[in-house]
């Protein structure tokens, strides 16, 4: 099968010629027919995760088709020829005292898709069954792989910002693009944050029901509620509690991110509070696509074929993109 296989951290991605992965027990293979390319995979590429598995095959956002059930897995509900997607949380150990209290999302010992297993850079994946998720009808495979990790990462980081009613988005990209159309459907009012002078990307959030949109560097024209960070910018966290009324959260959505700058403790005084998201558990995957097959969502997409995913890479680090990029793998 095709794959392109990430050699060594630092080093473009090749496209090679690997043997098709079998199911093991408790696994599904999936025909990979869309992979989402997420900033997380810039951050294994360029080495700010550390240990991947190597050669490795990025992607954490896979739509695919059940090819083959390995012995066990039939359990999980899926059947040969049966849409199945792909997310970050790969395994979790279910003994370690996270997983004892439903925060497997915080498992000592949890392995992750496209990172320390083969992801869905390639045309066939195997994942254990228990960890797949159902896909919603009336998506596309390529419109519905953002949503298994923008959208669903996105999602628990809104929750996270609790019942704010002003939320401010940092980073107005795959995962925003997804939180902003819930947040609104939810009767919020978004206030989106780009890069500097990115009119492009602040005419995209208003089209999507933002109430304001504007530089990073700049305030909101009202006191947030609440802000996520999309954005892997450290220095966005002191702007971001500069611009959070009192009692006002700021959640940082990203696994990275650069330094945070040292600062004055009166813009957390007032129980503003910091907090970080990680990872998801099973239980957010179902419950945000299952919202996501009500309201339904939009996914701004541009695809590339599976050859291409070295430029696609390259166009998120530029903030090129307008939406999420995601492989077309069947093209
Ligand atoms: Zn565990
Ligand atoms: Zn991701």
């Amino acid at each position: 099968m095709r794959a392109m296989l990430l050699d060594a951290p630092g080093r473009p991605l090749r496209a090679a010629e690997i043997e098709r992965p079998t199911p093991g027990p408790g696994q599904l293979l999936l025909a990979v027919h869309a992979c989402g390319v997420c900033r997380t995979d810039l951050h294994v590429a360029d080495g700010e995760l550390l240990h991947p598995k190597l050669p490795l095959v990025l992607g954490h956002e896979i739509v695919g088709t059940v090819a083959a059930v390995g012995a066990g897995a039939a359990a999980a509900g899926f059947k040969v020829g049966d849409r199945a997607g792909v997310p970050w949380l790969g395994w979790t150990c279910g003994e370690c005292r996270y997983c004892r209290a439903g925060r497997e999302n915080l498992c000592d010992r949890a392995r992750f898709t496209g990172y320390q297993i083969d992801g869905g850079y390639a045309d066939f994946t195997v994942v254990d069954a228990r960890y797949a998720l159902a896909i919603p009808p009336g998506y596309s495979d390529v419109e519905a792989a953002p949503l298994l990790c923008a959208g669903l990462i996105g999602y628990r980081a809104l929750a996270a910002a609790g019942d704010a009613a002003r939320l401010g988005l940092y980073g107005f990209g795959a995962a925003a693009h997804i939180i902003a159309q819930i947040a609104r459907w939810q009767g919020r009012r978004v206030f989106a944050f780009t890069r500097p002078g990115d009119e492009e990307a602040q005419r995209f959030a208003l089209e999507l029901g933002a109430v304001w949109a504007g530089d990073s560097t700049g305030e909101p024209p009202e006191p947030l509620d609440a802000a996520i960070l999309f954005a892997p910018v450290g220095a966005l966290v002191p702007a971001a509690l500069r611009a959070v009324a009192k009692g006002g959260t700021v959640v940082c959505a990203g696994i990275h991110m650069s330094d945070i700058p040292s600062f004055p403790y009166e813009i957390l005084w007032g129980e503003r509070v910091v907090r970080s998201v990680a990872n998801l558990t099973r239980s957010d995957g179902q419950e945000f696509l299952t919202l996501a097959a009500k309201i339904p969502l939009h996914c701004e997409v541009e695809s590339f074929p599976l050859a291409r995913a070295g430029e696609a890479l390259r166009r998120l680090r530029a903030g090129e993109l307008r939406g999420a990029a995601v492989l077309d793998v069947g093209r």
